[in-house]
């Protein structure tokens, strides 16, 4: 596997390999997606194999321009126009119905559709050169943590992939949030960085999918997802000092003054603050490379605590709550 920087010659030729059938992973102001020609079926194909991802877990249709969304998706649905608007380019991903060409393998044979355009430039334009939309899931085995640098990338898919576009990391550090407009209410399938706060001011009426009431539509919603190989135990904010931690166990944590607590409890053989201001958007962007570092340390267990239930520290909370369960 070739990994390359971002300039003109790199990006023209990720979208050589792009129309030629190939597997491309590029930097997005998310996470790093494994991008394809979303009308070969035999590229999408490759994606679902190179991911080891069951076939039923839907692909994101990536596109250059908000203009592009027609292509693959009906936006005559009420309101996503108007989201279109306010929030792409951007980190949210809307749920549609889906045009008759879009193969099957996309949305693994839904009626439905994620379509989403990217903010990251390169992104928008490699895509652009490419010509085509693209198909581009989260560029990590399936389950496993999402890949917020080109090098997670290259040690997690290796050979699997054509190009790496190194494009650095990626600034939102979670994957997109998932709107399903196709529901009524509409439904956030998985928190991101466009908030519940900010779909509220809207949409008449935005509901956040309940694991404990709701079954799941997609795997992405799976209980187990994004999980590191070490354990990882979830706890209410300011209770890890009262832990029962093993030796050698990593204590994650929010803000400067849970940092002292932690650290004065002796109980930890390392801890990591996410954010010593506390702001969750810092938190947000560090969380992954954080996990990939740790999980192949020499670490027993991690312990972490839940950010407060709002913004994006929503998608944080939700990204370590499925960390933190194993199937
Ligand atoms: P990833 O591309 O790895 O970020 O995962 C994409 C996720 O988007 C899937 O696991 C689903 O949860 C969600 N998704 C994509 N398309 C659809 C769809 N048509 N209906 C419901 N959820 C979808
Ligand atoms: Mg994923």
């Amino acid at each position: 596997m070739r990994v390359v920087g971002t300039s003109a010659s790199d990006l023209a030729l990720a979208a050589d390999i792009l129309r030629s059938g190939g597997l491309v992973a590029i930097p997005t102001e998310t996470v790093y997606g494994l991008a394809g020609n979303v009308w070969e079926p035999k590229t999408l194909a490759r994606i679902f194999e190179a991911k080891n991802r069951p076939q039923f877990d839907p692909l994101i249709v990536h596109v250059a321009n908000p203009d592009n969304a027609d292509e693959v998706a009906d936006l005559s649905l009420p309101h996503a126009r108007q989201l279109a608007e306010a929030l792409w380019p951007g980190p949210l991903t809307m749920v549609l119905p889906r045009k008759p060409r879009v193969p099957d393998l996309a949305t693994s044979g839904l009626s439905t559709v994620g379509v989403r355009c990217p903010s990251h430039p390169v992104a928008r334009r490699i895509i652009e050169l490419a010509g085509v939309p693209l198909a581009a899931p989260s560029a990590n085995p399936f389950g496993y943590l999402s890949p917020t640098r080109a090098e997670h990338v290259a040690n997690q898919l290796g050979e699997r992939v054509d190009l790496i576009v190194d494009g650095g990391p990626c600034t939102i550090g979670v994957e997109s949030t998932v709107l399903d407009l196709s529901e009524s209410p509409a439904l956030v399938l998985r928190p991101g960085a466009v908030s519940m706060e900010q779909l509220a001011l809207l949409l008449p009426s935005v509901q956040l999918f309940d694991r404990s009431t709701q079954s799941p539509r997609a795997p992405g919603q799976l209980p187990s997802h994004y999980a590191p190989r070490l354990p990882l135990h979830l706890r209410a904010s300011g209770t890890l000092p009262s832990a029962r931690p093993n030796a050698m166990a990593v204590a994650l944590c929010f803000g400067a003054a849970s940092y002292k607590n932690i650290t004065a409890s002796g109980k930890f053989s390392r801890v990591v603050d996410l954010s010593a201001r506390a702001d969750p958007v810092d938190a947000a962007a560090v969380l992954f490379s954080v996990l990939h570092e740790l999980d192949t340390g020499s670490w027993s267990e991690l312990w972490a605590e839940r950010l407060p239930d709002c913004g994006i520290g929503r998608a944080v909370n939700d990204r370590l709550y499925k960390a933190s369960v194993k199937d």
